[in-house]
């Protein structure tokens, strides 16, 4: 396996020199929301006979559809919005080849990791709702995201709608929204973000996302704890990084929230 940049061109030839089988895209990503253009990936995998896979649980199909961009294979956590209640953990793959489709098929119950009944049962009533839970997260990202942009405690802003996020220009073209998870770096060090994290009320301290309720993690203690504290830096993955998943709450009551934990920072 090997991770690359994969808006880097060069980095891009020099891996499609090893004849990779499946190239794996996560766009947009996590933490810093950067995004990839499926595209160019697709034109690059077209010419190697390369399968293209697609993460798609930040956006979910409403928002992004990786099959009309070219891609083959589509990986969603349904644990996150496709059920959208934080109650249970799947997943779903879905192949653009019938072939491929049907192979994924034999090892899911080969293996035995296909969903349960009731959380089966969950997924199809969450998603239900999913078109009408998108649009109140997504409002609600883009209010929250102006207040934090226009606090003097906040440092930088991760969020593909900003004009000046580096991805801003591709999200526009492949994505139907810019989705409601955001990254940001408070101005403090450690112990000013675990007192910043105390003094929050509504949003909980989780690893998850994509549920109706708000969610707030540290990735370099969190999500990515596994990875060494230089390798976070390199990846941009500093202390001061928190990631939110935008519930569906009232958001002036989710940015009271935040404002008043802000004070202490
Ligand atoms: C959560 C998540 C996963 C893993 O899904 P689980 O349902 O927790 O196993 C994979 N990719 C992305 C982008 C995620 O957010």
């Amino acid at each position: 396996m090997l991770f690359i940049d994969q808006n880097d061109p060069k980095a891009l030839a020099q891996a499609f020199e090893q004849k990779p089988k499946l190239i794996w895209v996560e766009t947009p990503s996590n933490p810093l929301l950067r995004i990839t253009d499926i595209e160019q990936i697709v034109s690059f995998a077209k010419q190697h006979s390369t399968l293209v896979s697609v993460d798609n649980t930040f956006l979910s199909p409403i928002h992004q559809k990786p099959l009309l961009l070219g891609a083959d294979i589509v990986v969603h956590s349904t644990t996150k919005y496709i059920n959208g209640h934080s109650d249970l953990v799947g997943g779903a793959v879905i192949a653009k080849d019938p072939q491929v489709a049907e192979d994924l098929k034999w090892w899911a119950n080969c293996t035995g990791i296909t969903g349960a009944a009731f959380d089966s049962f969950l997924t199809l009533r969450g998603l239900r709702t999913l078109d009408v839970r998108l649009a109140r997260h997504e409002t609600n990202a883009a209010k929250i995201v102006d207040f934090l942009q226009s606090h003097s405690s906040i440092e930088k802003v991760y969020y593909p709608g900003l004009k000046d996020h580096p991805g801003h220009a591709i999200a526009k073209k492949q994505q139907s929204g810019f989705g409601s998870m955001i990254s940001f770096k408070i101005k403090g060090d450690i112990e000013q973000i675990k007192a910043f994290l105390s003094r929050l009320n509504i949003f909980s301290l989780a690893e998850s996302l994509g549920g109706v309720e708000s969610l707030i993690c540290h990735p370099s203690t969190m999500t990515h704890a596994a990875v060494a504290l230089s390798e976070q830096e390199t990846a941009g993955i500093t202390q001061n990084l928190l990631r939110i998943s935008v519930g569906i709450e009232n958001v002036e009551d989710l940015i009271t929230d935040l404002a008043t934990a802000l004070k202490s920072c």
